[in-house]
């Protein structure tokens, strides 16, 4: 079967490798039908941060179809349509036996410490996979889990009037926007640099674009307090504006993954009372996540940025990490859809 297998920092290879057998015990196998590409995954292959084995077909976001069981497995049959918790936890550390699995002490992740999605076939723990509507449209279900990273992020955040404001509008801000479109009471606020992306975000959630500057906020909120944030670009640059425009006693949920340190005057923290709140993955969000999939179909299809093949991979990641994208989420398909006669 075709694999892309992430070898070490920037080398990621599209290769035929020998399909896997029989599932172990509380193992399954999966014919994967479609794979989201994440910003972690080109963190992985610019960086080789999380690499702990190689080579480790990349791919945390998918969804596939049942075609094999191990032994004991009777929570998925043969046939059904899942999706994939992507966080590989270790279920004995005290975090994960506090139920914070998304904090375990050993916590890694589908794709890099066993492989992941991006192959025509995976095999993975019967306890990460969710069943999934028969009926969903493969590439809205291959965004469950981003959705579920989103979801996260936003309820992280301390339930707050006034105005929230996503930074970056890449996968997980897109997906915040979207989600706080729906359920934040006052106005939901988008900025990014990639203007085009940041357009289509704007036009799918309806949240109102701004420039990460006091007088334009202030203008598009009509002076409203900004006391909640969503840091989704990892930018230090982005992230230090961002403090910068923040009201007095906001909090910020960070979910971008950063490539460099942050020098503040704590005291901007301290006196003006801002919190920062770390978010990993997700705590318990991938089932309500899965549950709004079908609600937030059209919504979701029209962020997807471009469907591609296996063989597309390499250079899709390279067309992201030069930010050439004006969508949110590139999704690999293994078959191409049958155009109806
Ligand atoms: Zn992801
Ligand atoms: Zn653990």
């Amino acid at each position: 079967m075709k694999a892309a297998r992430l070898y070490g920092p920037g080398d990621l290879r599209v290769e035929e490798i020998e399909a896997p057998g029989l599932p172990e015990a509380d193992w399954v196998k999966l014919r994967i039908d479609a794979a989201g590409i994440c910003g972690s995954d080109l963190h992985n292959f610019r960086t080789g941060q999380w690499i702990s084995r190689s080579p480790s077909t990349a791919g945390h976001e998918l969804t596939g179809t049942v075609v094999a069981l191990g032994e004991g497995v009777d929570t998925v049959a043969v046939g059904d349509r899942v999706i994939a918790d992507s966080r590989f936890w270790c279920a004995e550390c005290a975090q994960c036996r506090a139920g914070r699995r998304h904090l375990c002490a050993a916590l890694g992740f589908v794709g890099e410490i066993c492989d992941g999605g991006f192959a025509e076939q995976a095999v993975l723990p019967a306890r990460l996979l969710h069943v999934i509507d028969a009926a969903l449209d493969e590439r809205v279900a291959a965004m469950a889990e981003p959705l579920a990273v989103a979801l996260h992020a936003v309820q992280r955040l301390p339930k707050t009037a006034g105005s929230v404001l996503v930074v970056g509008c890449g996968p997980i801000g897109g997906l915040a926007a979207l989600l706080l479109s729906r359920t934040f009471p006052g106005t939901v606020l988008v900025a990014d640099r990639n203007q085009a992306r940041c357009a289509r975000v704007a036009r799918v959630t309806g949240a109102t674009i701004v420039d990460l500057d006091r007088d334009a906020i202030a203008a598009a909120t009509a002076n409203a307090p900004l006391l909640a944030a969503v840091e989704a670009t990892g930018s230090i640059a982005a992230f230090t504006q961002l403090l910068g425009v923040l009201d007095s006693g906001s909090a910020v949920a960070m979910v971008g993954i950063f490539h460099g340190r942050l020098d503040i005057d704590p005291n901007l923290l301290v006196e003006r009372e801002i919190a920062l709140l770390g978010c990993h993955a997700f705590a318990d969000e991938l089932p309500d996540a899965v549950r709004m999939l079908g609600e937030l179909s059209d919504p979701l299809l029209a962020l997807i940025d471009r469907e591609i093949g296996l063989d597309d991979i390499p250079a899709a990641y390279q067309r992201l990490l030069a930010g050439e994208s004006d969508g949110l989420k590139t999704i690999i398909r293994m078959r191409q859809p049958v155009e109806p006669a």
